[in-house]
């Protein structure tokens, strides 16, 4: 056991953020995270016109606007996104699928706690031949169907750094190709392998327009093999965050071909809900898990292409109507589970 939790404590110190590492000064929190649902929609030139015109902001997303949430559309050329957030806010990015063995477990339990996502796939998993490819090509599209974002990660998840930057343009025009073939439109947001980074592959993915996201709550599901430890990285990395950085949520990472994270994540959820019954009582901000990457996008507006965007911090009338709202959820469900013991 000494062993195992030995390991735990070495992945504890790697699963923070992918910009944990190589941390540079993060800006304070600006006027310029931009908190409404997101930019106006435009189609650019080259992909399929929209049939029906874009309903108002306003209204709930429809079958037409789908793919245009699901590509990101509207969240092109930002500021890089460290995913650190200065409050109880959680998104939920998942890596590297879809995979047909994990990934509709996955669509299921993220249908079951209302949760949408981001997934950034992996580009090799949707092209070519075979009944395992064409699976998953149908999972994408269904991965669509039910609300979520995707965004490229990437067709052979190399290192960007250590590439060409004519084979990083060679996997972004297959990605983008495959992508839009399957979505109608190429993604915005954009996953670096393992976060590595560097100022050339950032000028690369800037001048395409893409808008980088990393994380700030790893959960060390690429190298555990239970759902048991991945719930405890998870637990601990949101508690040391928070303790020792004052970073209180953020964009988790976990990874869908691995049955040991889908089979983590309604338990992450459960626990959640459970932490949120505390906190009610003591009367502290809940979590509040989020469905929407525009919360953490920024323009970049000629901006380095190395810049990072600040923290997000929701404005304060935004943070306490939806803050209210979990309240009122936490107290109906927290009553709940007492009536039930
Ligand atoms: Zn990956």
């Amino acid at each position: 056991m000494r062993t195992r939790y030995g390991i735990l404590a070495c992945l504890l110190a790697l699963a923070g953020g992918a910009f944990a590492a190589s941390r540079a000064p993060v800006p304070a929190p600006t006027s310029r995270v931009r908190v409404e649902v997101r930019a106006p929609l435009v189609v650019p030139q080259g992909e399929p016109e929209l049939e029906v015109a874009p309903p108002p902001r306003s209204a709930p997303p429809t079958e037409d606007t789908g793919p245009l949430r699901a590509a990101g559309v509207g969240l092109e050329d930002g500021l890089i996104i460290t995913g650190e957030s200065t409050q109880r806010v959680l998104l939920f990015t998942f890596d590297d699928g879809p995979e047909r063995r994990t990934t509709p477990a996955l669509l299921d339990a993220l249908d079951r706690h209302d949760v949408k996502a981001v997934f950034f796939v992996t580009v090799e998993r949707l092209s070519g031949p075979g009944n395992r490819i064409q699976e998953q090509r149908e999972l994408l599209r269904e991965i669509v169907a039910r609300g979520h974002v995707i965004g490229n990660h990437t067709v052979t998840h190399q290192q960007l750094p250590l590439m060409t930057t004519e084979a990083i343009t060679a996997e972004l025009d297959h990605a983008d190709a495959v992508l839009t073939e399957l979505v109608g439109f190429r993604p915005r947001l954009f996953r670096p392998p393992g976060g590595s980074r560097s100022p050339r592959v950032d000028r690369v993915l800037a001048a395409r327009g893409y808008t980088q996201m990393l994380w700030s709550h790893g959960t060390g599901d690429f190298q555990v093999r239970s759902a048991d430890d991945v719930q405890h990285i998870f637990r601990r990395v949101l508690e040391r965050r928070e303790r020792e950085e004052g970073v209180r949520g953020g964009v988790v990472l976990m990874h869908d071909p691995h049955s040991w994270s889908v089979e983590a994540f309604p338990r992450i959820m459960d626990e959640i809900e459970r932490t949120n019954c505390e906190l009610l009582t003591r009367g502290e901000e809940l979590y509040d898990v989020i469905d929407d990457p525009a919360l953490f996008f920024a323009a970049r507006d000629g901006a380095e292409p190395g810049t990072v965007a600040p923290p997000l911090t929701l404005p304060p009338d935004v943070h306490a109507r939806r803050q209210a709202t979990r309240r009122d959820e936490a107290r109906e469900r927290c009553a709940a589970i007492v009536a039930s013991r």
